[in-house]
């Protein structure tokens, strides 16, 4: 194969990076028809419904030229799958619409590389998308299941619900920091360039959690989104959230965005099965505030004082 930088066409392109990522799991997800006809072809289980979602990645607002193109792909497809997880469904596949302005074979093969890490960590299949020439954008759409009725959805939060959060918040945004400042050689700690979704604990939280959402925008904006879904306020204590240095960060710290954790609120009645699942999965899961009457999200800072949410990231 000629090294580096070389014409192959659409279709070549296509066989050689995208035609059988993951087809070990095919059969496992009953598709039937995957890449390479007009469209996939998959039978949905009995007794489940359909959950999808779709996400696009941007060269320099959700990853960066310089990281390796296996964490492009590799994060491309998770932040993509958090969105899922974050309703309690379990992945089954993903597509994949990808422009790029040349083609570098390296770089593809690499990329490929980062495909196949996830689809084999979570035994999904890419069973389709779309391959053209532009500016460097990547398109994932991810699908799965969850039992009729049970998805976790943003509208369920009830007045004097606690709130949850998984994990710890606050480490891939200082890492993304520390990639910026540093040379284009260091490589972005994990956190970053390779979230992990919280695929098996965000299933065990059905029947469990009034709402939930992932926190990707930013753990407050995030909870803005449950707050006005819910049509409910919300109290948070800012020393409760549990951040990656074990130490309060300031609001605007928090509320940076891309921790890929699940934040959910939960009858106070829950506590015990709450702290059953963390334990079982080996995940943190704390309480950091509580469900209230209004509109408004409300910070308890240290000193007592109390302020209204900044926003967080924002697209526009
Ligand atoms: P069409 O012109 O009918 O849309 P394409 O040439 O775009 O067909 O795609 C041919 C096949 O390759 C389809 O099955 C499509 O889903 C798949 N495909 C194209 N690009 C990608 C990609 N980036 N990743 C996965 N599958 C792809
Ligand atoms: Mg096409």
């Amino acid at each position: 194969m000629v090294k580096g930088l070389d014409t192959l066409n659409e279709h070549q392109l296509i066989k050689e990076y995208f035609s059988d990522v993951g087809s070990a799991y095919l059969a496992q997800h009953d598709i039937s028809v995957p890449v390479g006809d007009d469209a996939a072809v998959f039978n949905s289980p009995i007794g489940k419904e359909t959950v999808i979602s779709v996400d696009t990645s941007i060269e320099d607002v959700h990853f960066f030229k310089s990281m390796h193109a296996s964490d492009i792909a590799y994060r491309s497809v998770s932040i993509a799958l958090s969105d899922l997880a974050a309703c309690g469904a379990l992945p089954s596949w993903f597509t994949l619409a990808i422009s790029l302005n040349q083609i570098d074979k390296n770089w593809l093969s690499d990329f490929k590389v980062g495909l196949e890490d996830i689809s084999n960590e979570l035994e999904i299949p890419l069973i389709g998308g779309d391959t053209t020439k532009g500016n460097t954008s990547i398109t994932v759409q991810v699908g799965g299941y969850i039992d009729k009725g049970k998805a976790i959805k943003r509208t369920g939060a009830k007045v004097g619900d606690s709130i949850y959060v998984t994990g710890s918040i606050g480490e891939a945004s200082s890492a993304l920091d520390d990639f910026k400042k540093n040379s284009i050689e260091t490589k972005v700690n994990t956190r970053y360039s390779r979230p992990k979704i919280r695929f098996t604990l965000a299933s065990k939280l059905i029947g469990i959690a009034s709402s939930a959402i992932d926190v990707s925008d930013g753990l407050f904006q995030d909870l803005d989104h449950i707050c006005q879904a819910s049509k409910v306020g919300a109290m948070v204590e800012l020393k409760k959230i549990p951040t990656f240095l074990n130490q309060a960060l300031s609001i605007q710290d928090i509320n940076r965005g891309d921790d890929y954790e699940i934040l959910f609120t939960s009858n106070k009645s829950n506590k015990g099965k709450i702290l059953k699942i963390s334990k079982e999965e080996n995940i943190p899961i704390t309480e950091i505030g509580l469900v209230t009457k209004g509109n408004e999200l409300k910070i308890k800072t240290g000193e007592g004082e109390l302020v209204k949410s900044s926003s967080g990231y924002q697209h526009f």
